[in-house]
């Protein structure tokens, strides 16, 4: 947990979210943004940075969420999508909880 980290303050439940998802070592959310008809993160409970930060500890944590994302893209309804791990500043990552944004629907594929 870290103190201002937005996604923690979810994963706690201090601030609200539009989960769709959640277990002992993860949760989903919609995002409040969407940048498609259907546009949700996969998140870990566990405060991890960025992709850059993880090691060899968080391997079967990225597998989860990974594995995550078809089963909840299908029960959002979606027959595709896309998925982003923005990582870093200059990788266009603003909130640094590590996340995995999924995306689709809409009447073309969404383009990153
Ligand atoms: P990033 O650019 O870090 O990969 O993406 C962060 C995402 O988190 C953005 O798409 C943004 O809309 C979303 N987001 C930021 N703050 C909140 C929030 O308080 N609630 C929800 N549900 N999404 C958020
Ligand atoms: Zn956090």
């Amino acid at each position: 947990m870290s103190d201002d980290c937005i996604f923690c303050k979810i994963v706690n439940s201090s601030i609200p979210a539009k989960k769709i998802y959640e277990d002992e070592d993860v949760i989903a959310f919609n995002d409040i943004n969407p940048s498609a008809r259907v546009h949700f993160l996969i998140v870990p409970k566990l405060h991890v940075e960025s992709l850059a930060s993880c090691e060899a500890q968080h391997q079967a944590l990225l597998g989860k969420m990974l594995l995550l994302a078809p089963k909840l893209a299908k029960e959002q309804g979606l027959t595709g999508f896309k998925t982003l791990i923005n990582t870093g500043k200059d990788g266009g990552q603003e909130v640094f909880h590590i996340h995995v944004h999924v995306l689709g629907g809409g009447d073309k594929p969404h383009k990153i």
